[in-house]
């Protein structure tokens, strides 16, 4: 029955394998496991407010015939900004009430990429990613040696106090105590893996990128990384797919996640949707993991699978107007009410 409410999710949000208007294509996400009880009015109102400003800022440079890459930077900065997000300002903390950030971005066309983990004050995670990608001979740099990168790449910077939220205190303070108690966190499912952003793009030439910024998981250890900042498993793009994930980082490592939705896409010819869904839905369940991703293939086909109550996310193309939602059960305003097929019928229309 779950499998079906899943799939009913995908067809509901018009993303079974549904074509989008011509031109280009941005979906953003900003974190699974929200849950409806803790989203009160103003919260969600400005939280939707937030994921259309990022739409509207990465498609002004699709629209202006830029590269996929800087689309994906470009609405990502903004969710980065907004401390509602758990990415840059906001970002939550570490078991030592540190700030660990990751972020990495991905050229689908060229398959370059650059990376960062565990860096403090760079105000922007994905333009270090970005100037990782652009500027260094690396893929990945971390720590120290990271923020040095940054600080010679003149990027801006801030001091702790810039990026630290009342809000992702007293989220750590719970965690501390329910750790002294030996207790489990009463969050697990939800807060820990909250509010991480990515994006995928489509240009006009029809090239893909992928991008994803986070802090991670509350409470984690220092010196702990996630999938977001490694290739193939939080953030991966090539020339026919690129996915960005948000969830349960360990278990998104274990199954290289984004890479296993895009070789399903682009060597096996699977429709994305279920590509998407079988990873997401499928593989990462099974494991004991939880979580959603962002899914574009070059022919602007989306796929939006979670397995948590509701994800934060966006998308908007060649039509010019932006959708967001939050909840499952809500059809993004796409208005494509598809049959819910039966997840072996899932393999159409790619
Ligand atoms: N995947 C991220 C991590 O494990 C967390 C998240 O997506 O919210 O670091």
């Amino acid at each position: 029955m779950k499998s079906r409410r899943l799939w009913t999710l995908i067809a509901a949000l018009g993303l079974a394998g549904a074509a989008h208007a011509a031109g280009p294509v941005l979906v953003i996400h900003a974190g699974a496991g929200v849950l409806r009880k803790d989203m009160p009015p103003a919260r969600e109102k400005a939280i939707r407010a937030a994921l259309t400003q990022a739409l509207l800022a990465g498609y002004a440079e699709l629209k202006a015939g830029k590269p996929s890459v800087d689309a994906v930077a470009a609405a990502l900065v903004v969710l980065e900004d907004d401390p509602l997000f758990n990415a840059g300002r906001g970002s939550v903390f570490t078991h030592a009430g540190t700030l660990e950030m990751d972020a990495a971005i991905m050229d689908g066309y060229t398959l370059r990429a650059g990376s960062v983990a565990a860096v403090a004050h760079v105000k922007n995670p994905i333009l270090l990613a970005k100037a990782v990608m652009d500027d260094s001979p690396h893929v990945m740099l971390v720590g120290a040696g990271a923020e040095a990168f940054a600080r010679s790449h003149g990027l801006a910077m801030e001091d702790d106090a810039w990026f630290r939220t009342e809000e992702r205190w007293q989220q750590l303070q719970r965690a501390l105590k329910e750790d002294a108690a030996g207790k489990p966190h009463a969050d697990q499912a939800t807060a820990k893996h909250f509010g991480t952003v990515g994006a995928v793009a489509l240009d006009l030439d029809g090239h893909l990128a992928a991008g994803t910024s986070t802090g991670g998981m509350n409470d984690k250890m220092p010196g702990r990384v996630g999938d977001s900042p490694i290739i193939g498993a939080g953030t991966y793009a090539n020339s026919g797919c690129a996915v960005s994930g948000t969830g349960w980082g360990e278990f998104y490592m274990r199954t290289v996640a984004a890479h296993a939705i895009c070789m399903r896409v682009t060597q096996l010819r699977m429709p994305i949707a279920r590509a998407a869904a079988e990873v997401i839905n499928q593989e990462i369940p099974a494991m004991g993991g939880n979580g959603g991703a962002i899914a574009l293939d070059d022919r602007g086909h989306i796929a939006i699978p979670f397995n948590t109550d509701g994800m934060f996310r966006g998308w908007i193309d060649g039509t010019g107007q932006p959708h967001v939602a939050i909840f499952g059960d809500e059809d993004d305003g796409t208005g494509e009410l598809l049959p819910a097929p039966a997840p072996d019928d899932a393999a159409t229309d790619h």
